[in-house]
């Protein structure tokens, strides 16, 4: 299989995250595309392809100018204003009840853009997300002209970035990036999103959308994060109405039940019939995960790997979450070579 990445991300890294009651150590740390690395390598046939960086330019089919000027200038704004010594967080976000307005002082427009308090703005997050981006983009370039499937070890994570707004760790959206792609000449695309937690980005960018289908199964977001989205009766708008399928599960979901839910994903899948499939492969459902509540054991994995395969979609696969790093590189094997 191929693997595809770029390093740019080892330089990042923030220093803390706003957790319920607390600040922790940063879960995405540099540490997971090597464990999940060495454990593909270990297995063989790991064909590994650095790849070049996105530029802004490629990114404007999904994120807005303003967000990616935001991204692109945060952290000389914030280390100008603050200090260098200090990750930017925001700690007033948008209020419900008033028109979305920017502010001017860069602590507000962190809280603008970045919508909860455990996406910081570190020296290195732009240079790294555009690293991942770029290796999204080979990857779906590669699925789409040479019917290549691989797997993009991206990171940080995208998928809980949407069109103007970042979050989860997520700054741009890789996920995205490569579904968007992979629809040039009028191809329909389809995501599963299998990490624990709502793909609200994808979400967001396809909500208006028929020629890209949305499947999402997470715990449910009134009781676990992103709390906002998630809820099974977003469906989309418009020409995209019926093209977002949420599947929330319970926290403490087995494989007994997670199954049924998968089942309901494949059977949409199989009802839109894209052309092309991009798996936002989140290895935090497991039940050792540290951010996740989903209760999947290694194995179960390899059965989710199964029942992708079996749909005979060309697809692509792409790291999103996945925390511990003692079960992250198997939990990812088993999904991309269920056979293995
Ligand atoms: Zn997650």
């Amino acid at each position: 299989m191929k693997i595809y990445k770029n390093d740019a991300h080892l330089k990042h890294q923030s220093r803390l995250e706003l957790v319920p009651g607390k600040f922790i150590p940063t879960l995405d740390v540099r540490e997971r595309t090597g464990a999940i690395l060495e454990t593909l390598q270990r297995a063989g046939g790991a064909q590994v392809i650095d790849c070049a960086p996105a530029t802004m330019q490629d990114l404007l089919c999904i994120h807005s100018q303003d967000y990616l000027d935001f991204l692109s200038t945060a952290w000389k704004e914030w280390s100008m204003a603050f200090s260098p010594e200090l990750d930017g967080v925001g700690f007033v976000w948008p209020h419900r009840n008033r028109p979305a307005r920017c502010p001017v002082a860069i602590e507000g427009r962190i809280a603008y853009y970045m919508f909860d308090g455990v996406s910081t703005i570190t020296p290195d997050m732009w240079s790294a997300t555009l690293g991942a981006a770029g290796a999204a983009l080979q990857a779906a370039s590669d699925l789409k002209y040479f019917g290549t499937r691989g797997l993009v070890l991206a990171r940080p994570p995208g998928h809980h970035a949407s069109k103007d707004m970042g979050g989860g760790t997520s700054y741009t959206n890789h996920t995205a990036l490569a579904a968007q792609t992979l629809t040039a000449g009028g191809a329909r695309v389809a995501i599963l999103d299998i990490d624990a937690h709502h793909g609200n980005g994808a979400q967001d960018i396809f909500w208006a959308r028929d020629d890209v289908l949305t499947v999402s199964i997470h715990t449910d977001p009134a009781v676990d994060y992103p709390y906002f989205s998630g809820y099974a009766d977003e469906i989309g708008e418009g020409s995209g109405e019926g093209f977002n399928l949420n599947i929330p599960v319970p926290p403490g979901t087995r494989w007994p039940d997670y199954s049924q839910a998968l089942a309901a994903a494949v059977e949409k899948l199989r009802g839109f019939a894209p052309d092309y499939l991009v798996v936002a492969l989140g290895a935090d459902a497991h039940v050792d995960d540290p951010a996740g509540r989903i209760h999947l054991q290694t194995e179960d994995f390899r059965l989710i790997g199964r029942e992708i395969a079996a749909l005979e979609i060309p697809h692509m696969f792409l790291l999103e979450g996945g925390y511990g790093l003692d079960v992250i590189g198997e939990c990812v094997r088993n999904v991309v070579a269920p056979g293995n």
